[in-house]
């Protein structure tokens, strides 16, 4: 998962794109990047690391004029953590100076590459997104079309930042598997995957940047909106509202927020014939559903665990020994109101299942008389390949053993996991475009039904 924010036509571009990117730091905590467009240049900044790290004597103390940026945070999904793929990627070519941020995961690009390489094109990073640069560099037209060709090519999960000179550019592929957001402040558009960052630096939510659309901003008008592929319907990533977006966030006309009230809402109805003395949750993810079950079966709502946040979210961390001793830390037992009760605990998922494991062992330890587990998703059964760092099948606990074979492996007394009629309910109640069943959403991690093709893609290995 990654986060991307644009702004043009603003004096203070590079420090309202700072904040937006601290905004959006959840969504990657590996690299950070910022590209600004000044008087005479565009130059990019990238380090390891948190978003804290661009707060600099040389960006921002020496305020290099700009009056356009475009910033990207990273966590990895389909190559190396490393500095060479951090984003934004600048580039020099027959139509100017670009740079780009993206967020999702190209499904099709070691085809591409193939392709690329044949023709002769040399590759400086191992990232799925430097195919993009080279099909715009080889492409023809005004900057909108050689976006538009560039991404009619591939497959998979793209929304993208763009930015050349002062111009600023936002494109989403025709599932719109990623967010991407449009705002305005003053006579500045700004463009980020999430609307938070925008109402942080004093913007306004526009609109959602539509699956398939292009959209072209300058001097703070919208030169041109385009649909570049019709989409046969949007599949946005219902993982967002599980997971991965801020619950201060707007999806599909509601805060993330309100969805997983809803979440826990219904996981308390599918429960209703469980007796226990407190409902808590897994901070953070768990908080929102953990209020909605408590409001629905008035067993009382319990805050018993405390979370150290100066250890990252062990799930975006990128290797399993990190993940072990990060997830050590994190969560710590309140005793005195765990003791000789029976608890339900609501986590958002189960991905390997030893991070729940380890919750179950502590929770014990702390004197939990029953345990029962609840999960805001269906059990993850397939791989993302759409931008989601989920493991490989072999790792995911759902996918190899059934639902008593892991409440065993839990050592736990129930284990619900909320369905998933329940989940789309709960993601798009407040969708007026939404009156279908299963309209709007990738499901395919809960589902297997892949919304491209999925044949040729090599994922990253766990
Ligand atoms: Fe989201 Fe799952 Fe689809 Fe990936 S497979 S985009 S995590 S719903």
């Amino acid at each position: 998962m990654c986060g991307i924010i644009g702004i043009e036509n603003n004096e203070d571009a590079v420090v309202l794109t700072a904040a937006g990117l601290l905004t959006l730091q959840h969504r990657g905590e590996e690299s950070v990047g910022i590209t600004l467009s000044g008087k005479e240049k565009m130059e990019t900044f990238r380090y390891m690391g948190l978003v804290s790290k661009i707060f600099n004597d040389e960006i921002l103390l020496k305020k290099l004029p700009a009056t356009a940026a475009i910033g990207h945070v990273r966590y990895t999904t389909s190559s190396k953590s490393s500095l060479i793929n951090a984003q934004p990627f600048q580039m020099s070519c027959i139509h100017g100076n670009i740079s780009l941020a993206h967020n999702g995961n190209i499904t099709n690009f070691h085809e591409i590459k193939e392709i690329l390489l044949k023709k002769g094109a040399i590759f400086n990073h191992t990232s799925d997104t430097e195919i993009l640069l080279h099909l715009m560099a080889m492409s023809k037209g005004e900057l909108a079309d050689i976006v538009a060709n560039s991404m009619r090519k591939l497959d998979g999960a793209f929304s993208l930042v763009i930015l050349r000179d002062k111009t600023l550019i936002g494109a989403r592929d025709k599932n719109g598997f990623r967010p991407l957001v449009l705002g305005k402040i003053d006579n500045s558009y700004i463009l980020s995957s999430e609307t938070p960052a925008i109402e942080v630096i004093g913007g306004k939510y526009v609109r959602d940047i539509e699956p398939g659309e292009i959209i072209v901003i300058e001097n703070g008008e919208i030169k041109k909106s385009f649909i570049y592929e019709s989409p046969k319907k949007q599949n946005t990533c219902i993982f967002e509202q599980v997971y991965f977006a801020r619950p201060d966030s707007v999806m599909f006309g509601h805060t993330v927020k309100e969805a997983r009230i809803k979440m826990g809402e219904y996981l308390a109805l599918q429960m209703k014939n469980i007796k226990a003395d407190i409902v808590m949750p897994v901070p953070d993810t768990g908080y929102c559903a953990a209020i909605g079950f408590s409001r629905i079966s008035n067993i009382p709502f319990e805050n018993a665990l405390v979370r150290n946040y100066y250890v990252g979210r062990s799930f975006i961390k990128p290797m399993q020994n990190l993940r072990d001793l990060i997830a050590r830390f994190k969560l710590r037992p309140i005793k005195e109101v765990i003791n000789g009760k029976e608890i339900i605990l609501i986590d958002d998922s189960i991905v390997r299942g030893t991070t729940s494991k380890r919750l179950a062992n502590i929770l014990r330890e702390a004197g939990a008389r029953k345990i029962h587990f609840a999960l805001s998703c269906p059990p993850i059964i397939n791989s993302c390949y759409y931008g989601i760092d989920t493991p490989s099948k072999e790792n995911l606990i759902a996918a190899n053993n059934s639902i008593e074979e892991i409440r065993k492996y839990l050592d736990i007394d129930s284990l619900t996991f909320l369905t998933l009629e329940n989940l789309i309910k709960a993601c798009s109640f407040d969708d007026k475009r939404n009156t279908e069943k299963d309209n709007n959403f990738c499901t395919a991690c809960f589902t297997g039904k892949y919304l491209t093709n999925i044949s040729n893609y090599i994922p990253k290995k766990s």
